[in-house]
Protein backbone atom coordinates (compact mmCIF):
# COMPACT_ATOMS: atom_id res chain seq x y z
CA UNK A 1 0.00 0.00 0.00
CA UNK A 2 1.14 2.98 -0.87
CA UNK A 3 2.64 5.41 1.86
CA UNK A 4 1.75 8.76 2.49
CA UNK A 5 3.81 10.66 5.14
CA UNK A 6 3.50 14.32 5.68
CA UNK A 7 5.78 16.56 8.02
CA UNK A 8 3.62 19.06 10.11
CA UNK A 9 0.11 18.61 11.82
CA UNK A 10 -1.23 22.01 11.52
CA UNK A 11 -3.96 23.27 9.56
CA UNK A 12 -2.30 22.47 6.46
CA UNK A 13 -1.01 18.81 7.33
CA UNK A 14 -4.19 17.43 8.87
CA UNK A 15 -6.45 18.84 6.23
CA UNK A 16 -4.45 17.22 3.52
CA UNK A 17 -4.83 13.97 5.79
CA UNK A 18 -8.23 14.05 6.15
CA UNK A 19 -8.86 14.49 2.65
CA UNK A 20 -6.33 11.68 1.28
CA UNK A 21 -8.50 9.07 4.14
CA UNK A 22 -11.86 10.29 2.80
CA UNK A 23 -10.27 9.38 -0.90
CA UNK A 24 -8.19 6.83 -0.63
CA UNK A 25 -7.26 3.69 1.41
CA UNK A 26 -3.44 5.30 1.38
CA UNK A 27 -1.30 4.92 4.49
CA UNK A 28 -1.00 8.21 5.95
CA UNK A 29 1.53 9.09 8.91
CA UNK A 30 1.74 12.41 10.20
CA UNK A 31 5.29 13.38 12.02
CA UNK A 32 4.85 16.78 14.13
CA UNK A 33 7.13 18.10 16.43
CA UNK A 34 5.12 20.82 18.45
CA UNK A 35 2.40 18.91 19.76
CA UNK A 36 0.76 15.44 19.92
CA UNK A 37 -2.59 16.51 17.96
CA UNK A 38 -3.32 19.28 15.86
CA UNK A 39 -4.67 22.80 17.54
CA UNK A 40 -6.28 25.57 16.34
CA UNK A 41 -3.01 27.94 16.20
CA UNK A 42 -4.93 31.21 15.90
CA UNK A 43 -7.26 31.00 18.92
CA UNK A 44 -3.95 30.70 21.28
CA UNK A 45 -4.57 34.06 22.56
CA UNK A 46 -7.87 32.91 24.32
CA UNK A 47 -5.97 30.31 26.58
CA UNK A 48 -3.87 33.47 28.09
CA UNK A 49 -7.12 35.29 27.98
CA UNK A 50 -8.86 32.68 30.35
CA UNK A 51 -11.70 32.47 27.55
CA UNK A 52 -10.61 28.67 26.72
CA UNK A 53 -8.61 25.51 28.27
CA UNK A 54 -5.70 24.38 25.81
CA UNK A 55 -7.91 20.88 25.42
CA UNK A 56 -10.36 23.54 23.82
CA UNK A 57 -8.59 24.21 21.12
CA UNK A 58 -8.42 21.13 19.19
CA UNK A 59 -10.89 20.41 16.41
CA UNK A 60 -10.82 16.60 16.89
CA UNK A 61 -11.23 14.34 19.75
CA UNK A 62 -8.08 11.91 20.50
CA UNK A 63 -9.80 9.15 19.07
CA UNK A 64 -10.18 10.34 15.74
CA UNK A 65 -6.65 9.84 14.38
CA UNK A 66 -6.90 6.08 14.86
CA UNK A 67 -10.33 5.60 13.93
CA UNK A 68 -9.64 7.08 10.29
CA UNK A 69 -6.53 5.47 10.38
CA UNK A 70 -3.88 8.40 10.76
CA UNK A 71 -0.82 7.43 12.18
CA UNK A 72 0.42 10.43 15.09
CA UNK A 73 4.02 10.82 15.61
CA UNK A 74 5.52 13.38 18.13
CA UNK A 75 9.29 13.88 17.00
CA UNK A 76 11.57 16.18 14.81
CA UNK A 77 12.64 15.32 11.33
CA UNK A 78 16.22 16.44 11.31
CA UNK A 79 16.60 15.54 7.74
CA UNK A 80 15.23 14.24 4.40
CA UNK A 81 16.97 12.14 1.94
CA UNK A 82 14.75 11.70 -1.02
CA UNK A 83 17.11 9.97 -2.92
CA UNK A 84 16.33 7.17 -0.67
CA UNK A 85 12.79 8.39 0.33
CA UNK A 86 13.77 8.13 3.94
CA UNK A 87 13.04 10.63 6.58
CA UNK A 88 15.44 10.88 10.02
CA UNK A 89 13.69 11.76 12.95
CA UNK A 90 16.08 12.90 16.02
CA UNK A 91 15.73 9.97 17.84
CA UNK A 92 17.40 8.36 14.73
CA UNK A 93 14.35 6.38 14.07
CA UNK A 94 13.94 6.44 10.23
CA UNK A 95 10.67 6.29 7.97
CA UNK A 96 10.33 5.71 4.83
CA UNK A 97 7.82 7.34 2.25
CA UNK A 98 6.18 6.77 -0.91
CA UNK A 99 5.13 10.38 -1.10
CA UNK A 100 5.74 13.44 1.27
CA UNK A 101 4.41 16.31 1.97
CA UNK A 102 6.03 19.15 3.68
CA UNK A 103 3.77 21.29 5.95
CA UNK A 104 6.05 22.31 8.60
CA UNK A 105 4.51 26.20 8.95
CA UNK A 106 6.81 29.12 9.81
CA UNK A 107 9.22 30.59 12.73
CA UNK A 108 8.82 33.59 14.54
CA UNK A 109 11.56 35.73 12.84
CA UNK A 110 14.43 36.88 14.95
CA UNK A 111 16.95 39.45 13.50
CA UNK A 112 20.08 38.95 15.96
CA UNK A 113 19.17 42.00 18.39
CA UNK A 114 22.00 41.65 20.89
CA UNK A 115 20.11 40.24 24.03
CA UNK A 116 17.55 38.43 21.66
CA UNK A 117 18.42 35.33 23.23
CA UNK A 118 18.05 36.33 27.10
CA UNK A 119 15.45 34.70 29.67
CA UNK A 120 12.06 36.45 29.44
CA UNK A 121 12.46 36.97 25.46
CA UNK A 122 10.50 35.30 23.30
CA UNK A 123 8.16 35.02 20.38
CA UNK A 124 4.25 34.09 19.97
CA UNK A 125 3.85 31.07 17.75
CA UNK A 126 3.58 27.83 19.13
CA UNK A 127 2.05 25.93 22.33
CA UNK A 128 5.38 26.35 24.03
CA UNK A 129 5.46 30.00 23.76
CA UNK A 130 2.06 29.99 25.22
CA UNK A 131 3.85 27.97 28.33
CA UNK A 132 6.85 30.43 28.20
CA UNK A 133 4.71 33.28 28.06
CA UNK A 134 2.78 31.81 31.64
CA UNK A 135 6.18 31.59 32.86
CA UNK A 136 7.34 34.86 31.55
CA UNK A 137 4.49 37.07 32.13
CA UNK A 138 1.78 35.72 34.32
CA UNK A 139 0.79 38.76 36.42
CA UNK A 140 1.58 42.37 36.54
CA UNK A 141 3.51 41.57 40.17
CA UNK A 142 6.21 39.49 37.88
CA UNK A 143 6.04 41.43 35.04
CA UNK A 144 6.05 45.17 35.73
CA UNK A 145 5.93 45.68 31.86
CA UNK A 146 6.36 44.09 28.65
CA UNK A 147 7.93 45.21 25.52
CA UNK A 148 6.44 43.81 21.99
CA UNK A 149 8.44 44.92 19.00
CA UNK A 150 6.55 44.36 15.72
CA UNK A 151 3.72 45.96 14.73
CA UNK A 152 2.19 43.03 12.72
CA UNK A 153 -1.17 41.25 13.91
CA UNK A 154 0.75 38.57 16.31
CA UNK A 155 2.50 41.94 18.06
CA UNK A 156 -1.44 43.28 18.42
CA UNK A 157 -2.52 39.75 19.72
CA UNK A 158 0.41 39.85 22.10
CA UNK A 159 -0.28 43.11 23.11
CA UNK A 160 -4.27 42.45 23.87
CA UNK A 161 -3.16 39.26 25.60
CA UNK A 162 -0.47 41.19 28.35
CA UNK A 163 -2.91 43.77 28.45
CA UNK A 164 -5.88 41.69 29.85
CA UNK A 165 -4.03 40.83 32.83
CA UNK A 166 -3.43 44.69 33.59
CA UNK A 167 0.47 44.26 32.28
CA UNK A 168 1.59 47.33 30.96
CA UNK A 169 3.07 47.02 27.79
CA UNK A 170 5.58 49.46 25.72
CA UNK A 171 4.84 48.52 21.98
CA UNK A 172 7.84 49.19 19.47
CA UNK A 173 6.36 49.54 15.82
CA UNK A 174 9.35 50.44 12.92
CA UNK A 175 6.68 52.50 11.06
CA UNK A 176 5.40 55.94 10.66
CA UNK A 177 1.43 54.42 11.49
CA UNK A 178 0.40 50.85 12.56
CA UNK A 179 0.81 47.98 9.50
CA UNK A 180 0.74 51.04 7.08
CA UNK A 181 2.62 48.64 5.32
CA UNK A 182 -0.62 46.70 4.20
CA UNK A 183 -3.16 49.17 5.49
CA UNK A 184 -3.87 52.99 3.87
CA UNK A 185 -3.60 55.60 6.15
CA UNK A 186 -7.24 56.15 6.96
CA UNK A 187 -7.46 52.37 8.31
CA UNK A 188 -3.79 52.46 9.87
CA UNK A 189 -4.37 55.74 11.81
CA UNK A 190 -8.03 54.94 13.38
CA UNK A 191 -6.31 51.47 14.80
CA UNK A 192 -2.96 53.65 16.45
CA UNK A 193 -5.76 55.43 18.47
CA UNK A 194 -7.39 52.51 19.52
CA UNK A 195 -4.20 51.16 20.54
CA UNK A 196 -3.25 54.00 22.57
CA UNK A 197 -7.06 54.44 24.24
CA UNK A 198 -6.54 50.58 25.34
CA UNK A 199 -3.42 52.15 27.30
CA UNK A 200 -1.12 50.68 25.27
CA UNK A 201 2.13 52.90 25.25
CA UNK A 202 2.49 52.72 21.06
CA UNK A 203 5.68 53.73 19.94
CA UNK A 204 6.35 54.58 15.83
CA UNK A 205 9.07 54.59 13.99
CA UNK A 206 11.10 53.16 16.95
CA UNK A 207 13.41 50.31 16.42
CA UNK A 208 14.88 48.09 19.10
CA UNK A 209 18.39 48.55 19.25
CA UNK A 210 19.39 46.23 21.92
CA UNK A 211 18.28 43.71 25.09
CA UNK A 212 19.80 44.08 28.28
CA UNK A 213 20.27 41.53 30.81
CA UNK A 214 20.02 41.55 34.75
CA UNK A 215 23.02 39.73 36.73
CA UNK A 216 21.09 36.94 36.77
CA UNK A 217 21.12 36.69 32.61
CA UNK A 218 17.54 37.89 32.48
CA UNK A 219 15.51 40.83 30.19
CA UNK A 220 15.84 44.26 32.47
CA UNK A 221 15.32 46.69 29.43
CA UNK A 222 15.17 47.20 26.24
CA UNK A 223 17.27 50.62 24.13
CA UNK A 224 15.35 51.90 21.10
CA UNK A 225 17.26 54.06 18.57
CA UNK A 226 15.19 57.09 20.28
CA UNK A 227 18.39 56.53 22.91
CA UNK A 228 15.37 55.43 25.44
CA UNK A 229 15.87 52.73 27.93
CA UNK A 230 12.68 50.96 28.95
CA UNK A 231 12.61 48.70 32.09
CA UNK A 232 10.92 45.48 31.30
CA UNK A 233 10.64 41.80 32.51
CA UNK A 234 9.40 40.48 29.47
CA UNK A 235 10.35 41.15 25.77
CA UNK A 236 7.93 39.92 23.03
CA UNK A 237 9.45 39.41 19.34
CA UNK A 238 6.86 39.59 16.73
CA UNK A 239 8.48 40.95 13.89
CA UNK A 240 6.70 38.44 11.42
CA UNK A 241 7.81 35.07 10.44
CA UNK A 242 9.54 32.99 8.14
CA UNK A 243 9.20 29.46 6.66
CA UNK A 244 10.47 26.97 8.90
CA UNK A 245 12.61 24.83 6.35
CA UNK A 246 16.51 24.91 7.82
CA UNK A 247 16.26 21.07 8.73
CA UNK A 248 16.13 20.86 4.36
CA UNK A 249 19.31 22.63 3.49
CA UNK A 250 20.89 19.61 2.99
CA UNK A 251 18.51 17.72 0.99
CA UNK A 252 17.80 18.32 -3.02
CA UNK A 253 14.85 20.43 -2.53
CA UNK A 254 14.47 23.73 -3.96
CA UNK A 255 14.54 26.38 -1.18
CA UNK A 256 14.02 30.17 -1.86
CA UNK A 257 12.79 31.90 1.50
CA UNK A 258 10.53 28.38 1.81
CA UNK A 259 9.77 25.57 -0.45
CA UNK A 260 9.40 26.30 -3.47
CA UNK A 261 6.27 24.48 -5.58
CA UNK A 262 4.57 24.97 -8.59
CA UNK A 263 0.77 25.89 -9.14
CA UNK A 264 0.57 22.15 -8.28
CA UNK A 265 2.38 22.39 -5.02
CA UNK A 266 4.96 19.81 -6.52
CA UNK A 267 8.29 20.48 -5.52
CA UNK A 268 11.18 20.19 -7.73
CA UNK A 269 11.92 16.38 -6.57
CA UNK A 270 8.99 13.81 -7.78
CA UNK A 271 7.20 12.76 -5.08
CA UNK A 272 7.84 15.74 -2.74
CA UNK A 273 4.86 18.36 -1.88
CA UNK A 274 4.75 21.39 -0.12
CA UNK A 275 1.67 23.11 1.62
CA UNK A 276 0.74 26.49 3.88
CA UNK A 277 3.10 28.55 5.46
CA UNK A 278 6.31 27.16 4.18
CA UNK A 279 5.51 26.49 0.94
CA UNK A 280 6.57 29.60 -1.97
CA UNK A 281 5.37 29.77 -4.99
CA UNK A 282 7.64 30.19 -7.59
CA UNK A 283 5.47 32.34 -9.82
CA UNK A 284 3.14 34.46 -7.62
CA UNK A 285 -0.48 33.95 -7.92
CA UNK A 286 -1.64 37.34 -8.80
CA UNK A 287 -1.14 40.10 -6.33
CA UNK A 288 -0.53 37.44 -3.90
CA UNK A 289 2.73 37.00 -1.75
CA UNK A 290 4.72 33.98 -2.92
CA UNK A 291 4.57 32.95 0.75
CA UNK A 292 0.98 33.21 2.00
CA UNK A 293 1.10 33.28 5.95
CA UNK A 294 -2.83 32.45 7.04
CA UNK A 295 -5.03 29.81 7.92
CA UNK A 296 -7.57 29.78 5.18
CA UNK A 297 -4.87 29.19 2.31
CA UNK A 298 -2.90 26.23 4.50
CA UNK A 299 -6.42 24.48 4.33
CA UNK A 300 -6.98 25.03 0.44
CA UNK A 301 -3.32 23.54 -0.32
CA UNK A 302 -4.42 20.68 1.88
CA UNK A 303 -7.29 19.74 0.27
CA UNK A 304 -5.87 20.31 -3.01
CA UNK A 305 -3.19 18.60 -2.83
CA UNK A 306 -5.22 15.39 -1.04
CA UNK A 307 -6.83 15.71 -4.77
CA UNK A 308 -3.74 15.60 -6.58
CA UNK A 309 -1.49 12.62 -4.52
CA UNK A 310 -5.24 10.53 -4.96
CA UNK A 311 -7.27 11.41 -7.65
CA UNK A 312 -6.12 14.08 -10.04
CA UNK A 313 -3.89 16.53 -10.35
CA UNK A 314 -5.13 19.32 -9.05
CA UNK A 315 -4.11 23.19 -9.51
CA UNK A 316 -4.16 25.53 -6.32
CA UNK A 317 -6.86 28.06 -7.27
CA UNK A 318 -7.65 30.10 -4.06
CA UNK A 319 -9.77 32.39 -5.65
CA UNK A 320 -9.99 35.98 -4.98
CA UNK A 321 -7.81 37.23 -1.54
CA UNK A 322 -10.23 37.73 1.72
CA UNK A 323 -8.38 37.90 5.52
CA UNK A 324 -9.92 38.65 8.48
CA UNK A 325 -8.28 39.76 11.98
CA UNK A 326 -8.62 41.38 15.27
CA UNK A 327 -6.95 44.21 16.11
CA UNK A 328 -8.18 44.62 20.22
CA UNK A 329 -12.22 44.92 20.10
CA UNK A 330 -12.08 46.06 16.24
CA UNK A 331 -12.83 43.19 14.15
CA UNK A 332 -11.01 43.77 10.60
CA UNK A 333 -12.32 42.24 7.23
CA UNK A 334 -10.68 42.03 3.78
CA UNK A 335 -12.03 41.06 0.76
CA UNK A 336 -10.12 41.73 -2.90
CA UNK A 337 -7.16 44.18 -2.86
CA UNK A 338 -7.33 47.23 -1.18
CA UNK A 339 -3.41 48.57 -1.38
CA UNK A 340 -1.72 50.30 1.78
CA UNK A 341 -1.15 54.10 1.13
CA UNK A 342 2.42 54.01 0.11
CA UNK A 343 1.86 50.36 -1.62
CA UNK A 344 -1.19 51.70 -3.78
CA UNK A 345 -1.19 51.01 -7.62
CA UNK A 346 -0.85 53.63 -10.06
CA UNK A 347 -4.42 52.70 -11.20
CA UNK A 348 -5.77 52.66 -7.92
CA UNK A 349 -8.52 54.92 -5.89
CA UNK A 350 -9.20 54.78 -2.60
CA UNK A 351 -13.02 56.18 -1.30
CA UNK A 352 -12.55 56.10 2.76
CA UNK A 353 -14.86 56.98 5.40
CA UNK A 354 -14.91 56.75 9.43
CA UNK A 355 -17.66 57.04 11.70
CA UNK A 356 -18.05 60.16 13.60
CA UNK A 357 -17.68 59.10 16.91
CA UNK A 358 -17.01 55.33 17.11
CA UNK A 359 -13.96 53.38 15.57
CA UNK A 360 -15.62 51.84 12.41
CA UNK A 361 -14.29 52.68 8.95
CA UNK A 362 -14.15 51.27 5.49
CA UNK A 363 -11.93 51.85 2.70
CA UNK A 364 -12.87 51.06 -1.36
CA UNK A 365 -10.40 50.57 -3.40
CA UNK A 366 -11.21 51.04 -7.61
CA UNK A 367 -10.04 51.33 -10.72
CA UNK A 368 -9.51 55.28 -11.27
CA UNK A 369 -10.19 54.76 -14.82
CA UNK A 370 -12.96 52.37 -15.05
CA UNK A 371 -14.14 52.73 -11.83
CA UNK A 372 -14.44 48.50 -11.67
CA UNK A 373 -14.48 47.63 -7.60
CA UNK A 374 -11.22 46.46 -6.80
CA UNK A 375 -11.90 45.76 -2.73
CA UNK A 376 -12.66 46.48 -0.05
CA UNK A 377 -11.05 46.93 4.15
CA UNK A 378 -14.35 46.97 6.71
CA UNK A 379 -13.52 47.96 10.33
CA UNK A 380 -16.02 46.94 12.98
CA UNK A 381 -18.80 45.82 9.96
CA UNK A 382 -18.85 42.41 9.21
CA UNK A 383 -19.83 42.24 5.81
CA UNK A 384 -20.78 39.32 3.68
CA UNK A 385 -18.03 37.35 2.15
CA UNK A 386 -20.41 35.71 -0.77
CA UNK A 387 -21.28 39.13 -1.64
CA UNK A 388 -17.84 40.51 -2.53
CA UNK A 389 -16.63 37.52 -4.14
CA UNK A 390 -20.14 38.39 -6.43
CA UNK A 391 -19.16 41.81 -7.10
CA UNK A 392 -15.47 40.59 -8.13
CA UNK A 393 -16.35 37.98 -9.87
CA UNK A 394 -18.58 40.46 -12.20
CA UNK A 395 -16.33 42.80 -12.24
CA UNK A 396 -19.13 45.27 -10.80
CA UNK A 397 -18.29 49.07 -10.55
CA UNK A 398 -17.96 51.09 -7.31
CA UNK A 399 -20.67 52.67 -7.62
CA UNK A 400 -22.84 49.40 -7.83
CA UNK A 401 -21.09 48.54 -4.79
CA UNK A 402 -22.01 51.83 -2.74
CA UNK A 403 -25.84 51.71 -4.28
CA UNK A 404 -26.16 47.86 -3.12
CA UNK A 405 -24.01 48.03 0.06
CA UNK A 406 -26.46 47.11 2.66
CA UNK A 407 -27.00 44.09 0.65
CA UNK A 408 -23.66 43.07 1.74
CA UNK A 409 -23.81 43.78 5.50
CA UNK A 410 -23.90 40.91 7.40
CA UNK A 411 -25.14 42.35 10.94
CA UNK A 412 -28.69 41.49 12.13
CA UNK A 413 -31.65 44.02 11.50
CA UNK A 414 -31.38 45.92 14.73
CA UNK A 415 -27.56 46.93 14.00
CA UNK A 416 -26.98 50.46 13.39
CA UNK A 417 -26.85 50.54 10.02
CA UNK A 418 -24.28 52.93 7.96
CA UNK A 419 -24.71 52.50 4.10
CA UNK A 420 -26.65 55.81 4.01
CA UNK A 421 -23.77 57.90 5.44
CA UNK A 422 -21.19 56.07 3.46
CA UNK A 423 -22.82 56.79 0.47
CA UNK A 424 -23.46 60.51 1.17
CA UNK A 425 -19.55 61.01 1.71
CA UNK A 426 -19.10 58.75 -1.12
CA UNK A 427 -21.12 61.35 -3.27
CA UNK A 428 -19.68 64.34 -2.00
CA UNK A 429 -16.32 62.82 -2.79
CA UNK A 430 -16.47 62.11 -6.33
CA UNK A 431 -19.39 64.49 -7.43
CA UNK A 432 -21.94 61.48 -8.00
CA UNK A 433 -25.43 61.28 -6.54
CA UNK A 434 -25.79 57.29 -5.42
CA UNK A 435 -28.66 56.75 -3.26
CA UNK A 436 -28.14 53.57 -1.23
CA UNK A 437 -30.79 50.08 -2.05
CA UNK A 438 -31.50 46.78 -0.31
CA UNK A 439 -31.98 43.17 -2.93
CA UNK A 440 -32.63 40.36 -0.90
CA UNK A 441 -29.19 38.96 -1.38
CA UNK A 442 -30.44 35.51 -1.68
CA UNK A 443 -32.66 36.33 -4.54
CA UNK A 444 -29.24 37.74 -5.71
CA UNK A 445 -27.70 34.25 -5.65
CA UNK A 446 -30.24 32.30 -7.03
CA UNK A 447 -30.43 35.12 -9.90
CA UNK A 448 -26.63 34.25 -10.52
C1 LIG B 1 -0.64 33.84 17.42
C2 LIG B 1 -1.07 33.61 16.00
C3 LIG B 1 -2.29 34.08 15.55
C4 LIG B 1 -2.68 33.88 14.23
N1 LIG B 1 -3.90 34.36 13.83
C5 LIG B 1 -4.29 34.17 12.55
C6 LIG B 1 -5.57 34.63 12.10
O1 LIG B 1 -6.33 35.24 12.86
N2 LIG B 1 -5.93 34.38 10.81
C7 LIG B 1 -5.10 33.71 9.95
O2 LIG B 1 -5.46 33.50 8.79
N3 LIG B 1 -3.89 33.26 10.35
C8 LIG B 1 -3.47 33.47 11.62
N4 LIG B 1 -2.24 33.02 12.02
C9 LIG B 1 -1.41 32.28 11.04
C10 LIG B 1 -1.87 30.83 10.97
O3 LIG B 1 -1.98 30.30 12.25
C11 LIG B 1 -0.88 30.04 10.12
O4 LIG B 1 -0.93 30.55 8.80
C12 LIG B 1 -1.20 28.55 10.08
O5 LIG B 1 -1.32 28.01 11.37
C13 LIG B 1 -0.10 27.79 9.33
O6 LIG B 1 -0.45 26.46 9.26
P1 LIG B 1 0.56 25.36 8.73
O7 LIG B 1 -0.19 24.08 8.77
O8 LIG B 1 1.16 25.81 7.46
O9 LIG B 1 1.77 25.34 9.79
P2 LIG B 1 1.81 25.29 11.37
O10 LIG B 1 0.53 25.57 12.02
O11 LIG B 1 2.98 26.14 11.76
O12 LIG B 1 2.19 23.76 11.67
C14 LIG B 1 3.42 23.23 11.31
C15 LIG B 1 3.85 22.22 12.35
O13 LIG B 1 4.99 21.51 11.86
C16 LIG B 1 5.90 21.31 12.90
N5 LIG B 1 7.23 21.16 12.32
C17 LIG B 1 7.99 22.09 11.69
N6 LIG B 1 9.16 21.56 11.29
C18 LIG B 1 9.15 20.26 11.68
C19 LIG B 1 10.07 19.20 11.55
N7 LIG B 1 11.24 19.36 10.92
N8 LIG B 1 9.74 18.01 12.10
C20 LIG B 1 8.57 17.82 12.72
N9 LIG B 1 7.64 18.80 12.87
C21 LIG B 1 7.93 20.00 12.35
C22 LIG B 1 5.79 22.58 13.72
O14 LIG B 1 6.27 22.36 15.04
C23 LIG B 1 4.29 22.85 13.67
O15 LIG B 1 3.62 22.22 14.72
C24 LIG B 1 -1.83 33.20 13.34
C25 LIG B 1 -0.60 32.72 13.77
C26 LIG B 1 -0.21 32.92 15.09
C27 LIG B 1 1.13 32.41 15.55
Amino acid sequence: MESIVIIGNGVAGVTAARHIRKISNKRITIISAESDHFFSRTALMYVYMGHMKFEHLKPYEDWFWEKNRIELIRGFVRKVDDKNKELFIEDDRVIKYDKLILATGSKPNKFGWPGQDLKGVQGLYSKQDLDLLETNAPNKKICKRAVIVGGGLIGIELAEMLRSRDIPVTFLVREKSFWDVVLPDGDSGMINEHILEHHIDLRLETNLVEILADGYGRVKAVITDKGETVECQMVGLTPGVSPNISFLKDSGIELGRGIKVNRFLETNIKDIYAIGDCAEQSEPIGNRRPIEAVWYTGRMMGETVAQTICETRTEYKPGHWFNSAKFLDIEYQTYGWVFSSNGKKEYEEHFHWRHALEKICLTIAFHKETRKFLGINTFGIRMRHEIFDEWLNKGQNVSHVIKYLKDANFDPEFYTKYENEIAAKFNADFDTDIKPEKKNWKRIFAIG
